[in-house]
């Protein structure tokens, strides 16, 4: 059994932005909302007008965990971070936070960050962040 995300028709457009590393999630045509996860109908309104949007991948840390697990699949080593993280666009989704120390000294909550690109073992380009201002 492979626990390496794959692509389901409800979302190939965001593996479709992520492979050319760029942050795409759904927004309503009519109440305005961006959403995350992919959905044909709006959680907030239940329209169908719903499109695919680049955004601009800048975010804050919204909340974390260090784990202290290793995760084999993906050649993870400890310690790494779990975080939600809140898009600036609205939405919160769990990721990791890259090229940080990962301890409670240097994740901040709210801190900023912005979208970075990661591939593990041999799965697909997966949605991180990195604090922001850093340059990689
Ligand atoms: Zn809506």
């Amino acid at each position: 059994m492979s626990l390496l995300p794959r692509a389901l028709p409800e979302t190939q457009s965001f593996w479709d932005g992520a492979e050319s590393e760029r942050l795409r999630i759904q927004r309503c045509a009519d109440c305005g909302r961006h959403y995350f996860p992919p959905a044909p109908v709006c959680p907030f309104c239940t329209s169908r007008e719903v499109a695919w949007e680049d955004l601009s991948g800048r975010a804050t840390l919204y909340s974390f965990v260090i784990t202290a697990s290793p995760w084999p699949l993906w050649n993870l080593a400890p310690p790494f971070s779990v975080a939600t993280i809140a898009l600036e666009e609205g939405p919160r989704l769990l990721s990791t936070v890259v090229d940080c120390e990962q301890t409670p000294e240097a994740l901040k909550i709210d801190m900023p960050l912005v979208a970075a690109w990661r591939t593990f073992g041999d799965g697909p380009k997966l949605l991180c962040f990195r604090p922001a201002g850093d340059v990689s």
